[in-house]
């Protein structure tokens, strides 16, 4: 039998290489042999590899800067402007161009090139660039140029950026963000939501009317940081045909799982399909559900649902889903086809 098309929506693969150091090329097994952040960010579970082997076709890569300062330790690759922002990103989607030209992956900005993708049979991953943070776009203005670029989907927040509240940085749009809003729809740009503070949201859902997603968040009924959507939000994103993506990390899945080290509550596929049911059943179907697993996140294995090993995994959860009594067409739905339709819509 062949496997289901997976898409999954939100991946650090640059981050990765640039901050960990990470080889995505190598197997698995070399990888975590060699690994030297595996104590900090957890044992890798993401390669290409894996991608190719758990049918994982579309993903969508992003260009995440860290802003200097979150972390403690001394943190070489940070930014503390927007030059920096802008350098450091376009550092990382020229890591992506480089994988392209090498083979390894094919960047998808566009319809014919997202059926090209589709309809292949030759084991590459498709990618489609996702800034997670906005600070790298220098002005409003400059939107069209990282469009041009090939960035297809923008996030303004992850924390507070010069343009939106973000995660634990409650606050509106700046001037700036409400700029941005009108540059991103100008020029076709997905918004991506995630991380966006409750207000900014609210202001992005009046000011920007082109399609929104939410890349990789949770449902905040069961995981009460700012970090995830309330039901209102999911109902605000549902009313715009959104997708959003379940983030496949524990703490987000179950915020008890863990005290002070010790595990409290096993984490399974059946929690992360409990959030998902529950934007299903705001939603009515199940076309608005997808996987962003966030697996290059900074967390790894051991912050991961039990039965998952690598990326390949993902498609443990057609199986796990029908099993839990859906259908396979609404199985399918949320390993890839959701996505695939959005994009289908919102690509040029
Ligand atoms: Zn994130």
């Amino acid at each position: 039998m062949s496997q289901a098309v997976v898409v999954d929506s939100h991946e650090d693969l640059a981050s990765s290489h640039f901050q960990l150091g990470r080889d995505l090329l190598l197997d698995i097994g070399q990888l975590r042999a060699v690994d030297k952040y595996s104590g900090t960010a957890g044992t890798p579970t993401v390669c290409f590899p894996e991608f190719i082997k758990g049918n994982v076709r579309v993903v969508f890569a992003t260009l995440w800067v860290s802003p200097h300062g979150y972390k403690e330790e001394d943190d070489p690759v940070s930014y503390r402007n927007a030059e920096e922002a802008h350098a450091q990103a376009m550092d990382q989607l020229n890591y992506y161009r480089s994988l392209e030209k090498s083979g390894h992956i094919r960047i998808i900005e566009n319809q014919a090139q997202l059926e090209d993708q589709l309809e292949s049979d030759s084991p590459k991953v498709g990618a489609v660039i996702l800034m997670e943070g906005a600070d790298p776009i220098r002005t409003p203005k400059e939107t069209a140029e990282w469009f041009k670029a090939g960035v297809r989907i923008v996030g303004p927040a992850w924390r507070q950026t010069r343009y939106s509240g973000g995660t634990f940085a409650p606050g509106p749009l700046t001037p700036d963000g409400q700029k941005l809003m009108e540059e991103l729809e100008a020029t076709e740009m997905i918004l991506d939501t995630s991380h966006m503070a409750e207000q900014s949201f609210y202001d992005a859902m009046k000011l920007f009317h082109g399609r929104v997603i939410a890349s990789h968040s949770n449902c905040r009924i069961y995981t009460p940081t700012d970090r995830q959507l309330t039901d209102d939000m999911i109902k605000a994103l549902l009313s715009r045909n959104a997708v959003i993506g379940t983030v496949l990390y524990n703490t987000f899945l179950d915020p008890n799982w863990e005290k002070n080290g010790k595990i409290k509550a096993q984490v399974t596929l059946a929690t992360a399909i409990k959030h998902m049911s529950h934007i299903a059943e705001l939603a009515g179907d199940w076309k608005h559900n997808g996987i962003g697993s966030d697996f290059d996140g900074g967390f790894g294995l051991e912050g991961i649902p039990a039965e998952l090993n690598t990326v390949a995994d993902l498609q443990k959860f057609g199986p796990a889903l029908m099993q839990a009594g859906y259908s396979e067409s609404d199985a399918n739905g949320v390993l890839g086809e959701n996505w695939i339709r959005l994009l289908r819509e919102a690509l040029p």
